[in-house]
């Protein structure tokens, strides 16, 4: 066993404090990686406290990891000591269900290994990235191209894939017309990779806030939703809607901007249930859908989408004595667009 630093959540209504985590010995297939820097996702917040259902604590969060290989196991092919690599959002999957033999793990029907909160295949409770190591089998451990910052790329390892996935499986591309609702961590990175893919990209926000920003990314136009007119003048119109927004939305409005054939698929996961009219998919033979992060694979593609289009997720650095004032800015929407702990702090 290796004892760590890391910086741990002791209950659900408590700060996150500095402590000391085991992390289990290098098995043949392992790899130790030294983290050097951990993405905060909006899931870190809701799972440290309890929203989405109870915890063993303390618990450990974080799943945007990128660092060095410091070790490698045995049987170890993929990853090399020194190699820089990325952990996202699962570190196992059972590997014989329909969906993991066809290389979607992050569909696997007996549900995959998450990075943090979940029970490992030894029985112990999974710790993720505001730690100085971690301990992962190489099938789950991504190679991060040196072409994107450092101190930046964390967040592709879960803001990026659960955007580029949908994007890519219902082909935005040149000719196609995306709209993007909501412009945080998720949103922002959806701009970039639907630009870079070729598509035509539509901002929807509440307001104009971040109109310099949103041009900026990549998008073409940028509309209030606030603004009854903006759901009348985009009738009919995007071939793809990815909704990046934990809030209930009416989905019949935006449903209806859909033009033939269109998709509108929910990253943004609201916890109540939201309602919506069948004929409202009637129309123009809509369709409504879900998506959920990416296979390993389609996550290394992402990854090496990004360095060829030199993309980056927009980033500000802290260290980890700021985590709990961060927290805090997350959930009332100021941060642009993700923060990003520097774990030589912890
Ligand atoms: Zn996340
Ligand atoms: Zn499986």
């Amino acid at each position: 066993m290796l004892t760590v630093k890391a910086y741990a959540a002791p209950s659900a209504t408590e700060p996150l404090v500095p402590a000391t985590i085991e992390r289990r010995d290098v098995g043949p297939s392992d790899v130790l990686i030294a983290i050097r820097y951990a993405g905060i996702c909006h899931s870190d917040i809701h799972t440290v406290r309890g929203d989405w259902g109870p915890i063993t604590y303390p618990q450990v969060v974080g799943h945007e990891i990128v660092g060095e290989v410091v070790e490698v196991g045995s049987s170890v092919t993929k990853h090399a000591v020194g190699d820089r690599v990325g952990v996202g959002c699962m570190v196992n999957s059972c590997r014989e269900c329909e969906n993991c033999l066809a290389g979607m793990e992050n569909y696997c029907l007996k549900g995959n290994t998450q990075t943090y909160a979940a029970v490992d295949r030894d029985g112990t409770i999974t710790q993720g990235g505001y730690s100085t190591h971690v301990v992962v089998d190489e099938d789950f451990v991504l190679s991060v191209p040196e072409a994107i910052p450092y101190d930046a790329v964390a967040p592709l390892l879960c803001a990026g894939i659960t955007t580029y996935s949908p994007l890519a499986h219902w082909k935005a591309g040149p000719g196609t017309r995306v709209a993007v609702v909501g412009l945080g961590g998720l949103g922002h990175m959806a701009v970039k990779i639907a630009a870079a893919m070729g598509a035509e990209v539509t901002v929807l926000s509440r307001t104009l806030d971040k109109h310099d920003d949103a041009i900026a990314f990549g998008a073409a136009d940028h509309y209030a939703t606030a603004d009854e007119a903006t759901f009348a003048t985009l009738a009919n119109r995007f071939d793809l809607i990815v909704n990046t927004v934990s809030a209930p939305l009416p989905l019949d409005r935006y449903l209806r901007l859909l033009r033939l054939d269109g998709t509108m698929v929910n990253v943004g996961a609201p916890p109540e249930p939201m309602p919506l009219h069948v004929f409202t998919l009637f129309g123009n033979r809509r369709s409504f859908a879900g998506s959920s992060i990416g296979s390993i694979a389609e996550t290394q593609e992402m990854l090496d989408f990004c360095a060829a289009h030199g993309i980056a997720p927009e980033t500000e650095l802290i260290d980890a004595a700021q985590i709990n004032d961060a927290y805090e800015r997350v959930l009332s929407s100021d941060v642009r667009y993700r923060f990003v702990i520097d774990t030589a702090t912890l």
